[in-house]
Formats: C-alpha cells, structure tokens, sequence
C-alpha cells in the first residue's frame, strides 16, 4: 500500500474520534446545567412546602385573634345588656351577640380546616425533603462523574492530538492539505472502495483504470467526482473449502461476480 494512504487512514481515525471526543467535553457543562436545574427543582418544593405551612400559620393565628376580638364584642354587649331600659335595645344588643357567635363558629371552621389540612401539609414538606435529600447526592455524585468524564476527555485528547501531530508529520504536505480540505467541507476526506468499485463517499462508480490503480496500491487514487481519497478493502476469502456447514451459510452479501454472470 501506498505509504501514506495508511498514514492517512490512521489519520482520519484519530481525527473522528477526536471530534466524538471533543463533542462529549462540549456537552458536559450542559449536563452539569440540568443536573442543577434539577436540584433547584426540589429546593423549591421543599421552600413551597415550608411556605405553605407557613402561611397556614399565621391565618390560624389571624382567626385566633379575631375569635378573641369577637368573644370582647360579646362581653361587652352582654354587659350592655344589663343596663338597657327598653325591648328592642335588647333585642338589637341579642342579635349583636347572635352575628357575633356566628361570626365566631365560621371562624372555628377555617381553623379546623388549617388543622385538618396540616397532616397532608406536613407530608409534602417530608416529602419535598426526603426527593432534595437524594438530588443532592445524586448531584454530587453526577458532578463526580462529570468532573471524572473531563479529565478523562481531556487526557485522551491530549494522546490523540500526539498522535494525530506524528501521523500528520510523515504525511506529504500537499496531501495533507487536501485531506484538510475534504475533512472540513466533506465531514471525510477518505473513502472505501470494494468489489464493486463505488466510492463509499459518493456512490459514484469508479471507471477500470482508476480501480485497478487502487488495486494496486501503489499510487493515491481519489474519486473524480467528492474528490475523497480512496481505499481499496478487498473481498473476505471465499469459504468453498471449509466444512460444508460453513459454505451452505448464507452469505452476508451476494457475491458479485455470480449476479454479473447469471
Ligand atoms: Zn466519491
């Protein structure tokens, strides 16, 4: 083979995993990001939760006071009541007292309400508290990883970018250009070639005489019509000779020259 179609070859294998490399540094600070929109998801349940115990509180103790300011009115109308002269100043002073007791029961209700409501209030607080306990191990751990993940990133991409600089150095630089060139308008700068003599790139057919030089290995062939830089894979050795079990298998692909015959 041509020295530097293997080269070559090796080249734009460090060179996509490269990339793959590349792409999953770039993607972690994004995963960091949800992990943390998660944590903060669960830090404001738990303060909804605590805000919503909160403000049963304080209406608890606003119903409390009012039931008191109530219970005043009453003893001071009934306190009234004892020195009034005529029917309906009494009347009027009972029905006073009556609005208020009224007044006084409904606030009883809301308060039996908060207290009922307490138990399920209480639960989702535990609740909230318990899911942020475990985001935030699973956010240390997480981050763990992800820090983990970077330095491993970073250490692999420091031996592929060696490794990409020896290959690139004994590569001719004229085609080290049009490598570079197909790479970063083609997304790959070589192709395979197989017995059916397409370029893997394109699809477009390779004319007899450009295919047999690729056969032969000893020049740099590149497809006529993506530009790619070609490669030949040969065909698998046929099995006819071995134990019959493996030759009545069914072939992977049918072989060529047969359909062409037929
Ligand atoms: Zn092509």
């Amino acid at each position: 083979m041509n020295s530097d179609l293997q080269k070559l070859i090796d080249l734009q294998q460090v060179d996509s995993r490269i990339a793959v490399v590349k792409a999953e540094v770039a993607a972690l600070p994004k995963q960091v990001q949800l992990i943390e929109a998660k944590l903060a998801g669960s830090k404001a349940q738990v303060e909804t939760a605590q805000a919503a115990i909160k403000a049963d509180d304080s209406s608890r103790r606003k119903y409390e006071s009012e039931i008191q300011d109530q219970q005043q009115r009453i003893s001071k109308y009934r306190d009234q009541s004892l020195g009034v002269k005529t029917n309906p100043e009494y009347k009027a002073l009972l029905h006073e007292i009556e609005f208020a007791e009224a007044a006084i029961r409904k606030l009883e209700d809301k308060i039996l309400e908060i207290m009922v409501a307490a138990d399920t209030r209480k639960d989702a607080l535990k609740h909230a508290e318990a899911a942020l306990k475990a985001d935030t191990a699973a956010n240390e751990k997480e981050k763990e990883h992800a820090r983990q993940q970077t330095a491993e990133d970073e250490q692999l991409l420091a031996e592929l970018t060696a490794q990409r600089k020896d290959l690139r150095a004994g590569i001719a630089e004229d085609t080290l250009q049009h490598y570079d060139r197909l790479l970063k308008h083609r997304g790959s700068a070589l192709a395979a070639v197989q017995e059916n003599q397409m370029c893997g790139g394109c699809s477009v057919m390779l004319r007899p005489q450009p295919f047999q030089v690729l056969i032969n290995g000893e020049e740099l062939v590149t497809c006529d019509s993506c530009q790619r830089i070609l490669y030949y894979i040969a065909p698998p050795p046929k099995l006819e000779d071995e134990a019959g079990k493996k030759a009545t298998a069914v072939p992977e692909a049918p072989p060529q020259q047969e359909a062409v015959e037929s």
